[in-house]
């Protein structure tokens, strides 16, 4: 295959895509209802001619397949197709036409640079191997990737993604050994008693010393070490009755650590010390989880391919000291393959992610797609 540079001067493609992208943007669609968005890049994946297409991956997910003459790895790209229930705060002439929900992450984007990669591969098909493209829905709630998991019948030698980050400079990659993105998940504790009126209330086992206890924990455990912590993020106890010394209560709280080794320390921590004092306190326990999300572990075989991806490039590349401290349910294909994640800068003055004026910087599109044919030539070369 050719690893020719594509620009926005000598690529007729470029205007093509960012069309998509902007496309895309406009009808930006919640995490599990892409169905639009699919719709739209059915279409065009069609005329790309792939081997093989196939749909309702996960959900809206599609896969595009791209099979070489001959035996090889199995390589496959991820981008990832949901917007954000935030309100669009921009003048944009694509600016989103879906109420309340908007391409705040940059999805659009990161499905444009996919796209691209079908284009290049429809006129540069793989000598050997196979090479997958997979569109994954419903990567903010951390439901896609494992849906999309149990479904594929490919086994990937190698899996990649990549993700925009603003706050890095314009089109530079950002890499990281070993954990690239933190494991998260959400713990759900409830806590049950016994009612009792509100004059009498040692006759029944109210929740609240309980909740303080949890919260002064989980407070506390917010220093616990770096990268590894707990954020409070919801408590309630009881009813609004002025008569009633409650029964019930719910705290809440998101776990975070590094890496998947220091999230299932930190997770077995926290249930002993939550079922201690639930225990102490005489009251019923029931924990559940929400959405999980495994760190992201980049392997050293993906990860330097993408370094020397950069370097063939001219691209230049920083180094992650540490893993950022928010999730992308990549994870779960790093934690089953040999993968990686890798950022591109989107700019330093780009507004952050998630944040209602933040719209993904087009110029990053060829960039992307240099990157990702360069990664596809040398991983099946291995
Ligand atoms: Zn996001
Ligand atoms: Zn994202």
């Amino acid at each position: 295959m050719s690893s020719k540079i594509l620009t926005a001067n000598n690529c007729g493609n470029l205007n093509r895509l960012i069309k998509l992208r902007r496309n895309l943007h406009s009808r930006a669609e919640l995490s599990g209802k892409e169905e639009q968005t699919a719709e739209t890049l059915l279409i065009f994946l069609k005329h790309q001619h792939p081997d093989l297409l196939v749909t309702s991956m996960g959900g809206h997910g599609i896969i595009a397949v791209y099979k070489g003459e001959i035996p090889g790895n199995t390589i496959m790209l991820r981008c990832d197709m949901d917007a954000l229930p935030i309100l669009e705060d921009t003048e944009l002439s694509h600016r989103s036409v879906t109420s309340g929900v908007s391409h705040k992450c940059g999805h659009d984007g990161h499905m444009a640079i996919m796209a691209g990669v079908a284009s290049r591969l429809k006129e540069n098909r793989p000598a050997c191997g196979t090479v997958i493209l997979l569109f994954q829905p419903a990567e903010e709630t951390g439901m896609g990737a494992a849906r999309v998991i149990d479904q594929l019948e490919y086994q990937p030698d190698f899996c990649y993604a990549l993700h925009n980050l603003p706050g890095f400079p314009m089109g530079e990659i950002i890499t990281r050994h070993g954990s690239f993105a933190s494991a998260s998940k959400g713990m759900i504790v409830n806590l049950t008693g016994k009612s009792s009126h509100a004059g009498e209330p040692l006759k029944g086992i109210t929740p609240a010393p309980a909740v303080a206890s949890l919260i002064s924990y989980f407070g506390r455990i917010s220093q616990y070490s770096e990268g590894v912590f707990i954020t409070l993020i919801h408590a309630t106890i009881g009813e609004i009755s002025f008569g009633t010394s409650p029964a019930n209560a719910t705290v809440m709280a998101t776990l975070r650590a590094s890496t998947t080794a220091e999230m299932n320390e930190l997770s077995q921590n926290t249930v002993r010390e939550v079922t201690r004092i639930a225990d102490e306190k005489n009251l019923k326990l029931k924990i559940s989880w929400a959405e999980e999300f495994p760190a992201t572990e980049n392997a050293d075989i993906p990860n330097r391919i993408i370094l020397q991806a950069a370097k063939q490039l001219g691209i230049n590349c920083i180094t992650l000291k540490k893993a950022f401290p928010w999730s992308e349910d990549f994870g779960h294909f790093t934690q089953k393959y040999q993968g990686a994640l890798f950022g591109i800068g989107a700019g330093l003055d780009t507004p952050p992610l998630h944040s209602p004026d933040y719209d993904f910087p087009d110029q990053l599109i060829p960039i992307g797609i240099n990157v990702f044919n360069v990664i596809i030539e040398r991983s099946l070369e291995l």
